[in-house]
């Protein structure tokens, strides 16, 4: 849906009323623009209808699973989704994760925090209708199906590997800070937290680099970020 301010649209799929009128309410005012879906019958129809920036989706829902909803949106659109459960369990946010969904929060949440979350996604770098590869070396980035080839095989990355290297793709030749990396994928991690950027930096080289010793394509410039070389 487009807005002449320029305002994202989310959609909220959610069937507790005190949930929905209080995102309808909160999320207005942190400027977003709400539609609101009870069922995924009714999101459905408002996903063609609306084409939102975002999506919110319930988990437990009155005609069906969330999760296997999402993993509907995945495989038909690429529309970022945040899920939404009232159910904690380590195994419920793996499985966030793996049905394709952007990230994952449990009720009850803090408005501000969701907010925050909802942020980050939306920054997350969206793959144009001219830019849905990148390819270089013996490399290529495919956006839109999410996959990476290196000469021609599939290699295999988490999400978050992904999300990073087609971070370092859509700015190729220019240095990201690591606070743009911390802020577009870990969203307000500790500082003393940092490390796991390393670690996907080191996993990301094994898989593309020749030589992670001695990386060519991606850089790191000390104490400020990474750069991908192409
Ligand atoms: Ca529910």
């Amino acid at each position: 849906m487009f807005d002449p301010e320029g305002r994202s649209v989310v959609l909220v799929v959610e069937d507790e009323a005190s949930y929905q009128d209080a995102l309808n309410v909160g999320l207005t005012v942190e400027g977003f623009v709400v539609v609101a879906a009870s069922n995924i019958a009714q999101a459905r129809v408002l996903m063609d209808s609306t084409k939102p920036d975002l999506v919110l989706l319930d988990v437990m829902l009155p005609d069906g699973s969330g999760i296997d909803y999402c993993r509907e949106l995945y495989d038909s659109t690429r529309v970022p989704v945040i899920m939404v459960s009232a159910r904690t369990s380590e195994v419920d946010v793996v499985l966030g994760l793996e049905i394709g969904a952007a990230d994952y929060v449990t009720k009850p949440y803090r408005l501000r925090e969701l907010v925050a979350r909802m942020r980050a996604v939306l920054r997350r770098p969206a793959p144009t209708a001219e830019e849905e590869a990148v390819s270089f070396g013996d490399l290529r980035i495919d956006f839109v199906r999410r996959t990476v080839t290196l000469r021609g095989r599939e290699i295999e990355l988490s999400r978050k590997e992904f999300d990073l290297l087609a971070l370092f793709a859509s700015r190729l030749g220019q240095v990201v800070t690591r606070e743009v990396c911390l802020d577009t994928l870990w969203w307000g991690l500790e500082l003393s937290d940092t490390r796991t950027l390393d670690t996907h930096v080191k996993r990301l080289r094994q898989k593309i680099e020749a030589d992670p010793a001695n990386p060519r394509h991606l850089i790191t410039i000390r104490g400020v970020g990474f750069r991908l070389d192409a």
